[in-house]
């Protein structure tokens, strides 16, 4: 190995440990829905995005057991030569049923879906107009793509209009791209006033409903959250590796739309298939969402119970975030609650804005009562003191 890589390496990390922002995984093993354990420690979990459990879930698991028996362990090819296994296509009808779509096309993530998607719909000559605060694989599609990208302040639709009036007439299209409930402060996005912006200036409006699918619209997503149709959002994309508890990303559309996709989103053609098991599972857990409403309700109403007992506003979806500033400052609150038994990520820039390091709290369905009691304890002095930096 040249020793000029090895020092890039090392100077790189030390640059970034001196500044705080050094990253690496912890080792993590699940011991059930509720519970991880990390070192010897035996944690709640209240920061995983297994919003229902349905990771750990017999059901699920059982159907990924059968799929994998049946059709093996792996994809094999893309989708496009071998790979498009039985189990695919019944995860595409099971989606379109749940977002009530024509069609919809599974890829191997929810980012490999964002890096396909976006251009295999617009180029130079386009537009898309952003939030600020969208996921950061919606940013790097955009980029992908070579359309301009103009971003507005987060939920601002007033700043949107502005934007429209001024860059609309010189593109050719424009998409329209925000998340539906936003990854690190769980709020939703106004999608009913975005609608109207679309069909006023004939913009393509795409939700990434990552954080929506099993926890809001009676687990429907953000669409039916909002009181939509396909119509009004023509394109939804999200994620199976969250609240449906497996792997993998999809977007939900027109049926058009979906065989566009499928034949020039270059994440879905240059990609093996997802295993069987996978598929499989997936397909399980939508079933579960699509079936069990009170299941879907329960991260809500927990995070409901949580903000209630500190004094918190009303909660959209299934995160609380504590925005507490400085770095050092989530990290200690992160350290605290670790100490208490809880585990709740510290997120800091630049996965979100400077100066607004935080608690990111998800509230999930297998968690008990007792828990989320636990949990406002040991928050408690952390929400007094971002009231207080915040103030
Ligand atoms: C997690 C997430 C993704 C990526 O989905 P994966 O399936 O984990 O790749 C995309 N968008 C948002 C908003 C997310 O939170």
């Amino acid at each position: 190995m040249p020793s000029s890589l090895r020092q890039h390496a090392r100077r790189t990390l030390d640059d970034l440990e001196a500044a705080g922002r050094r990253r690496s995984p912890a080792p993590t093993a699940v011991l059930d829905a509720r519970r991880v354990l990390r070192g010897d420690r035996t944690l709640v979990d209240f920061s995983s995005n297994d919003y229902l459990g349905l990771a750990r879930d017999p059901e699920v698991a059982e159907a990924a057991r059968r799929a994998l028996e049946a059709h093996g362990a792996g994809g094999a090819a893309s989708r496009l030569i071998t790979g498009d296994h039985p189990p695919y296509a019944e995860l595409e009808t099971e989606l379109a049923a749940l977002k009530g779509t024509e069609d919809a096309v599974v890829f191997g993530s929810g980012y490999l879906a964002n890096l396909g998607i976006l251009p295999a719909l617009v180029d130079r000559h386009d537009l898309i107009l952003a939030d600020k605060l969208n996921h950061a694989c919606l940013v790097d599609g955009a980029r992908l793509s070579g359309a301009r990208m103009v971003r507005f302040p987060h939920a601002d639709t007033n700043a949107l209009r502005a934007r429209l009036e001024r860059y609309r007439e010189r593109a050719r299209h424009c998409l329209l791209v925000t998340d539906s409930v936003f990854s690190m402060d769980g709020d939703l996005a106004p999608l009913r006033e975005l609608a109207a912006l679309a069909a006023e200036f004939d913009c393509w409006l795409m939700t990434d409903d990552a954080h929506g699918i099993g926890v809001v619209g009676g687990g429907a997503g953000g669409t039916t959250a909002a009181g939509l149709d396909a119509e009004a959002v023509p394109l939804q994309m999200g994620t199976l590796s969250k609240a449906v508890g497996g792997y993998g990303g999809y977007l939900c559309t027109h049926g058009e739309v979906a065989d566009l996709i499928r034949t020039r989103a270059r994440s879905f053609i240059y990609t093996t298939a997802l295993p069987p098991a996978t598929v499989a599972g997936n397909t399980a857990g939508l079933r579960r969402i699509r079936n069990d409403p009170a299941l879907c309700a329960r991260p809500r109403a927990l995070a409901s119970r949580l903000c209630e007992r500190l004094g918190l506003a009303e909660p959209a979806s299934a995160i609380v975030p504590v925005v507490l500033g400085a770095d050092r400052l989530a990290l200690a609150a992160q350290e605290d609650l670790l100490e208490a038994g809880l585990l709740v990520q510290a997120i800091r820039p630049p996965t979100v804005p400077e100066g607004t390091a935080r608690l990111r709290v998800t509230l999930r369905a297998p968690h008990t009562e007792s828990d989320v009691e636990a949990l406002a304890e040991a928050l408690a002095p952390w929400v007094d003191r971002a009231s207080m930096e915040a103030s």
